[in-house]
């Protein structure tokens, strides 16, 4: 089983007349899409009898739902007030998130500023095992927290660092993001060997099973010297990475993930397409098995 949908609403939602978060899981329903990330990545700004709405459509209509968490989390900062702050932006996600039913939140681990990256992964550990104490404290464990791979240099994240953050606890999941992977390696996720080295590492640190349910972000980037500069529709192929051998390698390991379309303005539209890659991969390996 592998489930996608968008990152937030699409032009065309809105285009067509629809305005309410709440009206997506239904209109992703009829797309053909099971699965929807709502973005909180400006703050938590909606109403917890909304939250609840969102997550009963999403029920009804058999959307899995995550959460991206707001975008000024810092797990890193060399202030202790910030990183507080950010203990707290998290908490108050997870807590958004288990009235809405969402099964997973995506955070981003923060930045690498004024102090080595070993002092500054030290400093996320550290933040991101007092999270996860006070989520216990206060029920928020059904929530998986997802930390990023991130598309800036600057940015704390590559994939061995969000893998050192998942060690921290098992129940962590990471969130691959390929856009920024290609961002990172500067164009270098294209091969299907390419993508399935990044699952073979996240297996050998985190195992089987945390491998099997990745939650994955996908789309077009473009970068530049520091890394990630924008995201880009599908169509746009002079940007990668292709899905087509990342959607080879998840087949190939066997793996069951979350996709969330990152595109810009046409990610339900993408997501669909995604689908659509997956499944004529998918076929093509029928159809090699059987003669
Ligand atoms: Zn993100």
């Amino acid at each position: 089983m592998i489930w996608f949908g968008p990152a937030g609403n699409a032009d065309t939602f809105y285009q067509q007349g629809y305005q309410h978060s709440w009206q997506m899981p239904e209109w992703l329903h009829q797309m053909g899409l099971n699965a929807y990330e709502y973005q909180c990545n400006k703050g938590i700004h909606l109403k917890d009898e909304t939250a609840f709405v969102i997550g009963e459509k999403c029920r009804e209509n058999n959307i899995r739902l995550s959460i991206h968490a707001p975008y000024y989390i810092n797990l890193a900062s060399t202030e202790k007030v910030k990183r507080d702050k950010s203990i707290q932006y998290i908490l108050d996600t997870l807590r958004i998130a288990k009235i809405m039913g969402a099964e997973r939140i995506v955070v981003h681990p923060g930045y690498v500023s004024g102090v080595s990256r070993q002092v500054a992964i030290e400093l996320a550990l550290d933040t991101l095992l007092e999270t996860i104490q006070r989520a216990d404290a206060l029920d928020f464990s059904e929530v998986t927290i997802c930390p990023e791979v991130l598309g800036k240099f600057n940015q704390l994240g590559t994939l061995e660092e969000v893998i050192a953050l998942c060690s921290l606890d098992e129940r962590l999941l990471p969130c691959i993001d390929f856009a920024h992977m290609h961002a990172l390696t500067l164009g270098g996720m294209n091969t299907s060997e390419d993508f399935k080295r990044v699952f073979k590492l996240v297996e050998k640190h985190l195992g089987r099973e945390r491998v099997s349910k990745v939650h994955i972000h996908f789309s077009r980037v473009e970068f530049g010297k520091g890394g990630e500069k924008r995201h880009w529709s599908y169509k746009d192929e002079d940007y990668g990475p292709n899905f087509d051998p990342l959607a080879r390698a998840i087949l190939d390991f066997g793996l069951n993930p979350v996709i969330i379309c990152e595109s810009r303005d046409t990610m339900a539209e993408d997501a669909l397409i995604l689908k659509s890659i997956f499944h004529r991969e998918q076929a093509g390996t029928t159809g090699t098995a059987s003669p």
